[in-house]
């Protein structure tokens, strides 16, 4: 590759011209103590105006581009800069800097010839240019790409459309029928603007003519389209045909895509294809993405590593790298539509495949490196254990013995530890992290238990203080509030080794907090926490145990273990007597059937949750949502009934208050949004309806059905989707199998169903693998799909 070993050749020459152009003014004002520095005008101006357009040509190695960027922070307001002292000390700086950057050399692998040059680091540059310096982004842009993620060339490229449309049939205008999608190709006739008499909106009105017929499209109050849309223009257009009152004699689109074909332009983008549509944001339309994925390929998928080596590709029959992210977003003409919505094509089987062999990868690097680090061998045979079991109320479920056995021998090694327990709420996670706190005080270390939430910390420390205590242990509870003596109390035990465990939020990273001898380290629902929380954690002690314990079913959790080479446990087991949650998926329009389980478990004396998403960007309009709805429930459907809300906006007292109403049965139904994710345990409450099911994430639905399936009564998880979310989910799971009944828990067998998680299980994983946070956009609704459709499948109880 010899075109990457030139563009590096190039890079390193551009940045010996840029810094010569700025020695010599930089030089010169620096000079005789500062004295010329009047006479320079604009300096910084023009130093950093020189930087950022070399940024903007070329690209460099990343730590060139941070000197770079660095050098520019000196300058960016140095013309502004009053006092010369502050003045000459930046030029110092600078002086030092330049001199860094006149001595990079290129790299010795890429300065030999072509063929014995490693290509890929330029091609790793490349994958690793900031979006901003991309022809058409900006620093703008930059900002709202990065609400989306996107921070790079990999990660534009790796922000796959969540659905397409098929824009390729081109239909004759006098063919086109009322209510069909359609796209047509013609010549504009003619373009007027009219405004309305009241508001003065305007009208535009074009005329557009194929060999079969003209037709008037319509579009509000964009009279910049003047410039754009002038007559004799040839043109294709997508959008809605609809009727006016002559019926099919009167047809016309309203503000439909267009695309303008030029003389000699091939490639349409927008029209006339199958189009990919990806999740905007405020500000950033698909179209506008569309655009600068477009131009992202065209400029550097050629110079793209394939990190899939060529016989694994033939061997498994996948593309290049380059024809499948051609591919997904742009597809070929006559693709499989379905199947690109399914994330099925060969494109989205070579992606999740790579991003699987990466995970993989990782994982087996981490491995190696654990390997290598010494832990602590503990004592497993402690009577504490024995202790413990007398006094517990219960015994250990068949599941729950097994994960403990596991942990055991792990803490018996002098490999560190570092396990993650999964298994469904309720399930018995925290007396399992006890037996193993246990463990770690029975050799004389300390445990730490990590919540995500104060109450979590605080519900932990109460249940688990008393046994600890029995056992002649002593453990403490860090809060980050409360009175300074408190805390200077428990820290003090936490450091002096008094405190055996010790039980808290984030708190417990913090840089005050000492252990004497911390042997494990237990973090619980690991899904609230960072993993730089986790490590600042594990690094208080040298080399302690880990174990995780997490609700969030396996495909999420799996992408987890690439960060700390996390084996996995699971208690797929409920104790004794409690009954399986059934799950079931409604559309909107099936919402009487879902009220109707709630009727009767309201009759038989239980109470219900209805819980609805906050997201970010709409808080306010889905927090009105929420109170709407809870009084129009009150008012009409559950009229019979005490309808509570309870929201994040509410003051604390108010929160208990209404807790306080629920718990004690005065209130039969509590509409909520998300704050009751944790904390919340009231056994009568049977049902919980979710309302858009399909904006909530996965660990997040899983938290928030723990709530319900607390008593040994049999209780229910009615999800009901509404938009597009909804639709793909009914679609691609379900709609097949049990169409107008409402979906029973008993799809695991559907072959859709067992694909989508696949295919959930492939792109979370990678996500993370990948440093993404959020799964795979395309994935997401599959996510749903799978959970709705497999959780409380059966007898067993498991959710997957
Ligand atoms: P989670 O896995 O969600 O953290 P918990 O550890 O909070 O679950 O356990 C839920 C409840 O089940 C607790 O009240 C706990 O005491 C109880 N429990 C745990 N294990 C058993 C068991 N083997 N038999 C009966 N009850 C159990
Ligand atoms: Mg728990």
């Amino acid at each position: 590759m010899a075109p990457a070993s030139n563009s590096m050749a190039i890079s390193v020459e551009a940045l010996h011209q840029l810094v010569q152009r700025l020695a010599r003014p930089i030089a010169f004002a620096s000079r005789d103590g500062g004295a010329h520095l009047s006479s320079v005008k604009n300096l910084g101006s023009f130093v950093s105006h020189q930087v950022v357009q070399a940024l903007a040509d070329q690209v460099f190695l990343p730590h060139i581009e941070t000197e770079l960027l660095a050098l520019r922070d000196l300058f960016a307001d140095f013309d502004r800069q009053s006092g010369a002292l502050e003045q000459q000390q930046r030029l110092t700086r600078a002086k030092t800097l330049l001199d860094r950057l006149s001595e990079i050399r290129m790299p010795q692998a890429l300065q030999s010839n072509g063929r014995q040059a490693s290509p890929s680091r330029a091609a790793m540059v490349v994958w690793n240019v900031p979006i901003q310096f991309v022809r058409g982004v900006g620093s703008k842009r930059a900002v709202l790409l990065e609400r989306l993620g996107i921070r790079t060339v990999e990660d534009a490229l790796w922000y796959l459309p969540w659905r397409y449309e098929d824009r390729s049939v081109v239909t004759p205008i006098a063919r086109l029928s009322p209510g069909a999608d359609s796209t047509i190709c013609g010549t504009i006739l003619a373009f007027t603007v009219k405004r309305t008499a009241r508001r003065g909106l305007a009208i535009v009105q074009v005329r557009i003519n194929d060999d079969t017929g003209t037709l008037p499209v319509v579009y509000f109050n964009q009279p910049y389209l003047e410039r754009i849309l002038t007559p004799g223009t040839r043109i294709m257009m997508s959008g809605r045909v609809t009727a006016g009152r002559g019926g099919w004699t009167d047809l016309q689109m309203e503000s439909p895509q267009y695309e303008i074909i030029g003389e000699e332009d091939d490639t349409v983008l927008h029209v006339g294809r199958i189009v990919p549509i990806y999740h905007e944001t405020k500000g950033l339309t698909s179209r506008q993405i569309r655009i600068i994925i477009k131009g992202l390929l065209d400029e550097f998928l050629p110079s793209i590593e394939d990190l899939v080596p060529a016989p694994m590709q033939r061997k498994y029959g996948l593309p290049s790298i380059h024809a499948a992210f051609a591919e997904v977003h742009f597809p070929p003409a006559g693709i499989d539509v379905a199947a690109l919505h399914r994330g099925t094509t060969q494109a989205h089987r070579r992606l999740a495949f790579e991003e699987c062999l990466l995970l993989e990868l990782a994982l087996a690097m981490s491995r190696q490196s654990v390997k290598e680090e010494s832990g602590i061998r503990f004592q497993v045979d402690t009577p504490l254990i024995d202790e413990l079991r007398k006094r517990l109320p219960f015994q250990l479920t068949a599941a729950q013995e097994r994960v403990f056995s596991e942990i055991r021998s792990d803490m018996a090694i002098a490999r560190p530890m570092n396990r993650l327990v999964q298994g469904d709420v309720g399930c018995g996670k925290t007396i399992v992290a006890l037996h193993a706190m246990l463990v770690a005080c029975g050799s004389g270390y300390q445990a730490a238990l990590m919540a995500p939430t104060e109450i979590l910390a605080e519900q932990h420390y109460l249940s688990l203080r008393g046994l600890i205590h029995d056992l002649g242990l002593t453990s403490v509870l860090l809060k980050s509030g409360g009175p300074a003596t408190a805390k200077t109390a428990v820290l003090d035990k936490i450091q002096t080794g008094e405190a055996q465990i010790v039980v808290g939020t984030h708190a417990l990273i913090q840089k005050k907090v000492q252990f004497k001898q911390l042997g494990l380290v237990v973090v619980d629902e690991q899904h609230k926490f960072g993993v730089v929380q986790r490590k600042t954690l594990v690094e208080k002690a040298s080399h302690p145990d880990v174990l995780v314990l997490t609700a969030t079913p396996i495909p999420r959790t799996l992408a987890m273990t690439v960060y700390g080479d996390l084996d996995v446990s699971v208690i797929d087991r409920l104790p004794p007597g409690r009954r399986p949650i059934q799950t079931w998926l409604f559309t909107a329009s099936q919402r009487r059937r879902a009220y109707q389980i709630i009727h009767d478990e309201l009759a038989a004396g239980h109470q219900s949750y209805i819980v609805y998403p906050l997201v970010e960007e709409s808080e306010k309009v889905d927090l009105k949502a929420a109170i709407q709805a809870a009084e129009g429930l009150q008012a009409t459907e559950f009229a019979e009934y005490r309808v509570g809300l309870l929201h994040g906006r509410m003051k604390t007292d108010e929160k208990a208050r209404t807790m306080g109403a629920f718990k004690a049965g005065e209130i039969q139904m509590l509409i909520a949004t998300t704050v009751i994710e944790v904390g919340v345990d009231v056994p009568n409450a049977t049902v919980m309806l979710i309302e858009h099911a399909d904006r909530f994430g996965m660990a997040q639905l899983h938290q928030l059905r723990g709530r319900v399936g607390r008593g040994t009564q049999a209780s229910y998880c009615l999800l009901v989707t509404t938009g597009d979310g909804g639709r793909e989910v009914w679609d691609k799971g379900v709609k097949g199998r049990d169409g107008e009944r409402g979906i029973r828990g008993n799809g695991v067998g559907d072959k859709a169903v067992k694909e989508g998680l696949r295919g959930t299980a492939s792109a979370a994983a990678t996500s993370s693998s990948m440093g993404r946070k959020t799964p795979h956009p395309l994935f997401e609704p599959l996510c749903l799909c799978g959970a709705a459709t497999a959780g409380g499948v059966g007898a067993d109880g498991r959710w997957i």
